[in-house]
C-alpha cells in the first residue's frame, strides 16, 4: 500500500464492519485448496477481560490502495484513538485470513504489535502467501518473535471463523482434503519459524516447492480491485441482524473457550 495516500472513499467502503461475509465469499476465499486472487480477512477486537468485541467485521485486499490488514488496522487504531482508555487496559485481536500476511502488512502488524504492547495479536491463516519470498520468510519470524500468534487454520479455525463470521444458524460445510492440506501448509509455516527440525524442513520444502501446492500459495495482488457487491449479509442473514447482542456475546464466548 501508499502509506501516504489519504484514506479515499472507495477504500473506506472496503471496510464492512459488523457485517456478516456472505457464504459463497467465505468458501471461495478461504478454501485451501482452491487458487485465489484475493485476500479476506475476518477480525475482532475487544477488551480481553469483556465478553463481547468492541468491533469486528471484515474486509478484502484493495490492489491498488490498501491490503486488508492495513484496512484492519487502522480500523483498530481509530477505535483505540477515539476510546478513553486505561492505558494498561488488555485487548485481544483476532484476525481469520485467507492468505498469510506479505511482507510489508507483517511489517505493519509488527508495528501495530510494537506500539499497542497491551494488545494480544492472534492471527490464523488459511494459506501461505509467497512462502518461499526470502523477505516474507524473514518478515512472518520477525512478527512471530515480537509475541504474535500466527499459525495455520485446521478444521475448527475453519469451523469458528464460519460460525462468527458467515452464519451462526447453519453448520461449516468441509471440502475434500482440507485437514490434509491445511498439515501440509502448518508444517510449511512452522518450518519457516523454525519450529521443526532443518531436516524435516528441507524435505518439506522441496516437496511443496516443486508440487502442484505451488501454484495454489500464490495469489496475485495486482490487477483490477475488487470491492463487495451488494448486501455483505448472507440470505439466512434475516435472524443474524435482529439479535447482534446475542451473536456478539457467542463470538467473543467461543474464542475464550478455544
Ligand atoms: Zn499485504
Amino acid at each position: 500500500m501508499d502509506e501516504s495516500t489519504p484514506q479515499t472513499k472507495q477504500q473506506t467502503h472496503v471496510l464492512c464492519l459488523r457485517q456478516f461475509v456472505p457464504e459463497d465469499r467465505f468458501y471461495q476465499e478461504f478454501n485451501n485448496r482452491v487458487r485465489s486472487f484475493k485476500t479476506l480477512l475476518c477480525f475482532g477486537f475487544g477488551e480481553h477481560s469483556k465478553v463481547l468485541w468492541d468491533i469486528w467485521g471484515h474486509t478484502y485486499n484493495n490492489p491498488r490502495h490498501d491490503h486488508a490488514e492495513t484496512i484492519a488496522l487502522r480500523a483498530v487504531d481509530d477505535f483505540l484513538k477515539q476510546c478513553q482508555r486505561d492505558t494498561n487496559q488488555k485487548y485481544v485481536l483476532t484476525m481469520y485470513l485467507s492468505f498469510s500476511p506479505c511482507a510489508k502488512c507483517c511489517r505493519s502488524l509488527a508495528a501495530f504489535a510494537r506500539s499497542q504492547t497491551t494488545v494480544k495479536v492472534n492471527v490464523m491463516v488459511s494459506r501461505l502467501y509467497f512462502p518461499e519470498d526470502n523477505e516474507t520468510q524473514k518478515n512472518l519470524k520477525d512478527l512471530v518473535l515480537l509475541g504474535v500468534k500466527l499459525r495455520v487454520m485446521g478444521r475448527e479455525d475453519f469451523k469458528k471463523c464460519y460460525y462468527l463470521f458467515v452464519n451462526y444458524c447453519s453448520s461449516f460445510e468441509e471440502w475434500p482434503e482440507l485437514e490434509q492440506e491445511s498439515e501440509k501448509l502448518s508444517d510449511f509455516l512452522k518450518a519457516i519459524l523454525n519450529q521443526v527440525p532443518k531436516v524435516f524442513s528441507s524435505s518439506l520444502f522441496y516437496t511443496i516447492l516443486n508440487g502442484s501446492i505451488r501454484l495454489s500459495l500464490t495469489p496475485l495482488h495486482v490487477g483490477p480491485s475488487w470491492t463487495p457487491q451488494g448486501r455483505e449479509t448472507p440470505q439466512k442473514a434475516t435472524s443474524v441482524t435482529q439479535d447482534t447482542t446475542w451473536v456478539q456475546g457467542v463470538k467473543r464466548k467461543l474464542f475464550d473457550e478455544g
